[in-house]
């Protein structure tokens, strides 16, 4: 891994994952400084030298500057695009920061602007932001004109690691979350790991919790992987944020080209719940108002689905020992007790239930058998469940 890491540093040439499905294929560009040669990176993907960036302010305020001068010129030398072609004409979309923007509401805002700015069937959307705006600008991108293309340049290490890949986009009702989607692939994703030096250290923490999720889920050496860089991830080492980025994304882009719409009753897409089924409990109770970020809620429900594993007799506890260790050396929370919150059993129960839709007292959930061994079980008893959450102080 040192090897690895050394190869990248600053002003190495990305890394390319591809991303193959059926009907469609794109690259995931990872590396440093992208979004300064943006203009270069996306010229041969883009149908047509139009685009319509989407970011939320914090990153405009951030990051905006340096994409256009990217897309728009400001280059020289090898890095400059063909003197040839005309520049990339550029509109932006400024939507507010954080959860209560991914709403009809701000959709119909952004889809308006849309098309009041003319937008062709070649002019390009570009999510420019976290999971938010990715799953905002992707669900108006699949929609308007019915469907225009598509570029993620994720900023949060969630969204480089996790939403930006695999095409799902979509918003919220007050009937839950991510219930007005769609399948939208993009047709390029740039993960920019410079973006990530003004993320807050929580919500890089939060996105950790989703790379040790694909390694506990079917990548046994990324876990290892994890175990001996995590630490150099969260100190901002940009080189092993890339390489973990590239396991991660080579994860994500296995298990999407096997199972692209979700379709596999038990492995390929589900698997990637692992964890979320308690986390999200914690997340409904705890409402959506920042106090527990998704990641956070994931790495607690980690910890959760193996104890659960543990206790069905699937799982040996030295693996469920190794993975609170790692955690907990990395200071990501483990525990329903790190939230500083009571919870109720029975409340909990009745969101999974809710959730995952329980059969005859039994529900569904991701297992696993080891590290890097997951598989669904349609056989967990409520009691196992209700003993897991009182055990954990509920
Ligand atoms: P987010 O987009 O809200 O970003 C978190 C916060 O960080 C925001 O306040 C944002 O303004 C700020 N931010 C973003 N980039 C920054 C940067 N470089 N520097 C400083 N601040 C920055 O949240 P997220 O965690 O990226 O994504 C969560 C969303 O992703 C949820 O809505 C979730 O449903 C969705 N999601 C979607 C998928 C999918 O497959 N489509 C998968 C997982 C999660
Ligand atoms: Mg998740």
């Amino acid at each position: 891994a040192a090897a690895v890491i050394t190869a990248l540093t600053p002003g190495k040439p990305p890394h390319i994952v591809p991303v193959r499905l059926d009907r469609w294929q794109y690259d995931v560009t990872i590396g440093t400084d992208l979004l300064r040669h943006a203009g270069r990176l996306l010229a041969p993907v883009l149908p047509q030298r139009r685009v319509v960036i989407v970011t939320d302010e914090t990153v405009a305020a951030l990051h905006l500057p340096r994409l256009l001068e990217g897309l728009t010129g400001g280059l020289t030398g090898d890095l400059a695009g063909d003197p040839a072609e005309s520049p990339i004409r550029t509109d932006v979309i400024v939507i507010g920061a954080g959860e209560a923007s991914k709403t009809l509401a701000e959709y119909e805002r952004v889809t308006n602007r849309l098309l009041e700015l003319g937008v062709e069937r070649g002019t390009t959307v570009i999510a420019l932001g976290g999971g938010v705006v990715g799953d905002l600008a992707g669900f108006a991108a699949a929609t308007t004109l019915r469907g225009l293309p598509f570029v993620q340049i994720p900023t949060t290490l969630l969204s480089q690691v996790d939403s930006s890949v695999g095409g799902k986009t979509g918003i919220n009702t007050p009937f839950g979350k991510n219930l007005l989607g769609a399948f939208h692939q993009p047709i390029a994703v740039l993960a920019d790991t410079a973006t990530l030096s003004s993320l807050p250290v929580r919500e890089l923490r939060a996105g950790y919790a989703e790379i040790v999720k694909a390694g506990l889920i079917g990548d046994a050496a990324l876990f290892e992987w994890c175990e001996a860089n995590g630490q150099a991830v969260l100190a901002g080492d940009a080189g092993a944020q890339a390489e973990a980025i590239r396991l991660a994304c080579l994860f994500k882009a296995r298990v999407v080209g096997d199972d692209e719409r979700e379709e596999k009753k038990s492995n390929g897409r589900a698997l990637l719940n692992l964890g979320h089924t308690f986390g999200h409990a914690l997340e409904a109770e705890l409402g959506y108002d920042g106090r527990l970020l998704h990641g956070e809620a994931v790495s607690i429900g980690l910890g959760l689905a193996f104890m659960t594993s543990v206790r069905m007799g699937f799982c040996h506890q030295t693996d469920l020992d190794r993975l609170m260790a790692h955690l907990q050396r990395l200071g990501m929370p483990t525990r329903i007790a790190d939230l500083n919150a009571s919870f109720s059993a029975d409340r909990l129960i009745a969101h999974m239930q809710h959730d995952k839709k329980m059969r005859d007292g039994r529900l569904s959930f991701v297992l696993a058998r080891g590290i890097g061994q997951a598989f669904t079980c349609r056989d967990v008893s409520r009691d196992t469940i209700h003993d897991i959450l009182l055990m954990e102080g509920c």
